[in-house]
């Protein structure tokens, strides 16, 4: 039988994050009608789950275009464009906004599964640019489908962390020992606090997260001295992230390297260098055994707590019958991944880029926010907002539109974690701290790189 036309069907997102929020309300905006499905209860669940941590980038490039015009008409304003959010103030007084305008377009609770071509396995080809999308879907127990005439996955990388393992594979034991790992960004000093007051945590991994999480330990332990703090990265020096130093290649980082490095050199942060995790193991009472090789020695430590540090992958399962074009390296679009890549690029000079490079083999189906970065760690808002905009265009035949992709971020200024930790209680930087700090969002395993934000194509 031939396949039934797709135009009355909606266009599925998966995930209300930023980048899916922001792709409904492109697509209302041409006229096309979005269904959003979200894992979590509330709009940007893995945003809400990282609360507590400010944002490096200005509101000014944190809201879409599209977003913006959508809620101006609720009366929304628009907060202070310099002024830095938490991920919580992004959530409530930006995406909980958008996520009421846009009703019940979003459904909440509703956890996609896998994504196929109605009626068409990966191998089958007659008629598959026909068909239209059909997403499966779990509430609760209960399973659900519904069709889509396109797919715009931005169900972002959170929910699938690196493995501690040094093959990428977890460590033996990593995942009987599940509830010793907090995650890369446990609220040290408000929700979780309990966790890791008088007790020991290794933090593993050397970006954006791990420093955070280890200034917030650094500064526990000042109130609670019994509070021990191991640091463990995979390359041989902490120098990138410190920053600065006459024999350092980048120019002074400031406050985040800084900090962490008197910690490390104050004895308040324990540094093992060229660790790899091999096995983990229980270990009385409520603690778990840490396994494997450092740079000097055997590791053998039995800490309470590890936060998991280690980056993000996208999951990819539940795309198994879609035809994808992906990058062997970084699991990325493969025409953004030379933009992107970790091993070249620290946060990177990302050109702006759009649905001709974000296509795939089966039309339609779109990878974008968080989540088209693959294991890169690089990826921006603004990007991401821009990716949608081009997309949302292609599907609504705009193909110009589609094309004239540009990102209107400065050289610098939108990817500084030390303005994040100068700003106040409000995410008001004070004058003088200056805007050009570079590489601070993201990690990276290869040596210093320029950072150049917002390059143009
Ligand atoms: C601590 C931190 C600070 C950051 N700071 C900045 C910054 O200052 N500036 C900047 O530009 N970028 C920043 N980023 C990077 C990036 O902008 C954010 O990660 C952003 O949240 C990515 O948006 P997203 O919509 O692509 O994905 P996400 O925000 O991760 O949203 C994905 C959504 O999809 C849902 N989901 C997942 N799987 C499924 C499924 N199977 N079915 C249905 N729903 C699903 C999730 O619950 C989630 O709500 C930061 C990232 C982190 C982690």
């Amino acid at each position: 039988m031939p396949p039934a036309p797709n135009e009355n069907l909606p266009v599925v997102v998966i995930g209300a994050g930023p980048v899916g929020l922001a792709a409904a309300a492109h697509l209302l905006e041409r006229g096309l009608e979005p269904l959003v499905l979200e894992a979590g209860p509330g709009p940007a669940a893995a945003v809400a789950s990282w609360g507590h941590v400010r944002l490096f980038s200005p509101w000014r490039y944190d809201v879409d275009a599209a977003a913006r015009r959508l809620l101006a008409r609720t009366g929304w304003t628009h907060p202070d464009p310099d002024a830095l959010p938490t991920g919580a103030d992004l959530v409530e007084k930006y995406l909980a906004p958008l996520s009421d305008v846009l009703g019940e377009r979003v459904r909440y609770g509703t956890r996609v599964v896998a994504v196929a071509r109605d009626g068409a396995d990966r191998t089958r080809s007659r008629d598959r640019e026909q068909r239209p999308y059909l997403v499966r879907h779990t509430t609760g127990t209960e399973v659900h489908e519904v069709r889509a005439r396109a797919v715009i996955d931005a169900s972002g990388t959170l929910g699938t962390p690196n493995p501690l393992g040094p093959s990428g594979l977890p460590a033996i034991g990593e995942e009987r020992a599940a509830g010793h790992l907090a995650g890369a960004l446990p609220d040290v000093l408000g929700a979780d606090r309990e966790r890791f007051s008088g007790r020991t945590t290794l933090v593993v991994g050397m970006g954006h997260s791990a420093a955070n999480t280890l200034l917030s330990l650094v500064e526990l332990r000042r109130e609670e001295p019994a509070t021990r703090i191991v640091w463990a990265i995979r390359g041989a020096s902490p120098r990138r992230l410190y920053g600065g130093g006459a024999d350092d290649e980048l120019p002074a980082r400031g406050l985040l390297g800084t900090r962490l490095r008197d910690a490390v050199e104050a004895g308040a942060v324990e540094l093992l260098t060229e660790v790899a995790i091999e096995r983990l193991e229980p270990a009385a009472p409520d603690a778990v055994r840490v396994l494997g090789t450092t740079a000097d020695a055997a590791l053998d430590l039995a800490v309470h707590t590890i936060v998991n540090a280690t980056g993000f992958r996208p999951d990819l399962a539940m795309l198994r019958e879609i035809r994808l074009d992906l990058d062997p390296v970084v699991e990325a679009p493969r025409r953004i991944a030379p933009l992107i890549d970790p091993n070249l690029h620290s946060c990177g000079t990302v050109p702006a880029h759009g649905e001709a490079e974000l296509a795939h083999p089966d039309d339609g189906f779109y990878l974008v926010g968080m989540k088209s970065y693959g294991r890169a760690p690089t990826f921006l808002l603004a990007t991401g907002y821009e990716q949608v905009r081009s997309v949302v265009a292609a599907l609504a035949g705009d193909r110009a539109a589609a094309d004239a992709v540009e990102l209107n971020l400065p050289q610098t200024g939108v990817c500084s974690s030390d303005r994040s930790l100068a700003a106040d209680a409000d995410g008001v930087v004070p004058a003088g701290v200056p805007v050009d700090v570079d590489g601070g969002c993201c990690a990276t395993p290869s040596g210093p790189q320029p950072v150049t934000i917002g390059a143009r194509r």
